[in-house]
């Protein structure tokens, strides 16, 4: 098997109440998984057998882009969270939010209406570009900024397999609860 499932750096149930255990098993235990096991099915004989996984998001399409931009998304996603999580960034992520934000409130406020608003399922995002401009994305089903030449810092998953068993259909709620755990130490390493 070409891509494997990521290894978490926390325990399933270690996130409660804020994404509970059962969520976490299945939405990176069966969701995750499946679209790994779909990648590795989907490109066997194709020109993305030996790419590497941001490569075949910027140049596939169909099934190969969705389960490649998927599995890209989440590997991201269930790398964000730590049950120590919460706070601010800090160092140049800190400056960059600040200078084009306002505040690291404003940024909160801007980042979950884009969340909130997403219609249907989809992913809202925090990129910068080449110079280090950020940029907030919404993006639509499995899509990633890096199919826009960006470079993904922060992913909120708003499908409703990421909340509805915990928050039903209050996805504002579960919006509002994720700052709770981001590890802004893993999201400024990406900066
Ligand atoms: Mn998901």
């Amino acid at each position: 098997m070409k891509f494997e499932l990521p290894k978490l750096p926390y325990e399933t149930g270690a996130l409660a109440p804020v994404i509970s255990q059962q969520t976490i098993e299945l939405h990176y235990g069966k969701h995750l998984q499946t679209y790994i096991n779909n990648l590795n099915t989907l490109i066997v004989g194709t020109k993305f057998e030996n790419a590497d996984l941001e490569t075949i998001v910027k140049e596939s399409d169909g099934a190969i882009f969705n389960n490649a931009g998927q599995t890209l998304n989440h590997n991201i996603y269930f790398l964000s969270f730590s049950p120590n999580g919460g706070g601010e960034p800090s160092g140049k992520l800190a400056e960059a939010i600040k200078s084009q934000f306002g505040d690291f409130e404003n940024f909160k406020k801007e980042f979950a209406a884009a969340a909130v608003s997403l219609f249907g399922s989809g992913w809202a995002w925090l990129a910068k570009d080449a110079s280090g401009k950020l940029s907030i994305l919404k993006e639509p089903n499995g899509s990633n900024p890096v199919a826009k030449g960006l470079v993904p810092l922060l992913g909120f998953d708003v499908w409703e397999h990421a909340y509805y068993l915990d928050y039903q259909n209050r996805r504002a709620d579960h919006v509002s609860a994720l700052w709770d755990i981001i590890d802004w130490k893993a999201v400024e390493s990406r900066y």
